[in-house]
């Protein structure tokens, strides 16, 4: 999120819960097996609990994740898991407490942690730490991230640094993402884009062109190899 804000967008722009299940469900009739809901930062949005509920509820869905700063997981790691929620990644860049306020602007670090140990305690399970680097998992805050998930039994993916605008992605540590040639994901987007690749301006709106056809339309555009994207940001592409 950039320090001078965002615009927002408009309240009708914004699918509502009801529109995001239907685009759930026509994917998984499709053949999805995996969903994850990431953000912006989901926690935040009014009746997220009931939204992981009913898409814990539709059938084929093998692997139900959510990415998440990690902030307000302490008071919702339990009803997420009740809800059916599969497990977790957690955005940690670093554990030095002024570092992670700088960088998330306001943050408390301490929060992340109790978030962590509610997740542990509600058995949220792998919960995997999201940690970006400028480039090398041996840089210092990095480091420190990999104790401490050792420490505490946490899975790591250290996650290069992107620009969208160039275009220079690289493959997830510990993951594996960022590798084009296997990748079939697909992104819905809050105002409804479903898009083939982060690094695309193409999105298939699914109010304009209906559910199927923006996921069918999208699956078709799925690029040999992500390339640069303009008119996006990471925080209303969820990247
Ligand atoms: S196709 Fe796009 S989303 Fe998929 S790994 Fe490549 S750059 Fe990332």
């Amino acid at each position: 999120m950039p320090e001078e804000g965002v615009e927002l967008l408009k309240h009708s722009d914004i699918l509502s819960y009801n529109e995001i299940l239907d685009v759930v469900n026509e994917g998984v009739s499709l053949g999805i097996k995996k969903i994850r809901i990431t953000g912006g930062e989901p926690l935040v949005r009014k009746g997220v609990i009931e939204l992981v509920q009913k898409i814990a509820n539709i059938k084929g869905i093998v692997d139900f994740g959510m990415t998440t700063n990690g902030i307000l997981l302490q008071d919702y790691a339990l009803e997420l898991k009740k809800a059916g929620l599969h497990r977790i990644n957690i955005s940690l860049d670093t554990i030095n407490p002024e570092k992670f306020k700088k960088i998330t602007r306001w943050g408390n670090i301490e929060d992340v942690i109790r978030g962590i140990e509610a997740a542990k305690s509600a058995g949220l399970h792998p919960i995997k730490i999201n940690c970006v680097i400028t480039k090398h998992p041996n840089e210092p805050d990095a480091l420190e991230v990999t104790e401490f998930c050792k420490t505490n039994g946490l899975e790591i993916r250290f996650i290069r640094q992107m620009n969208l605008k160039t275009g220079e992605f690289w493959q997830i540590h510990g993951g594996n993402g960022g590798n084009c040639g296997l990748c079939n994901r697909l992104r819905l987007t809050s105002n409804g884009f479903i898009k083939p690749c982060l690094f695309s301006e193409i999105g298939f709106n699914v109010r304009e062109w209906g559910v199927r056809e923006a996921i069918l339309r999208a699956i078709r555009e799925k690029p040999v190899k992500g390339t640069k994207n303009q008119e996006n940001h990471f925080n209303n592409i969820g990247g």
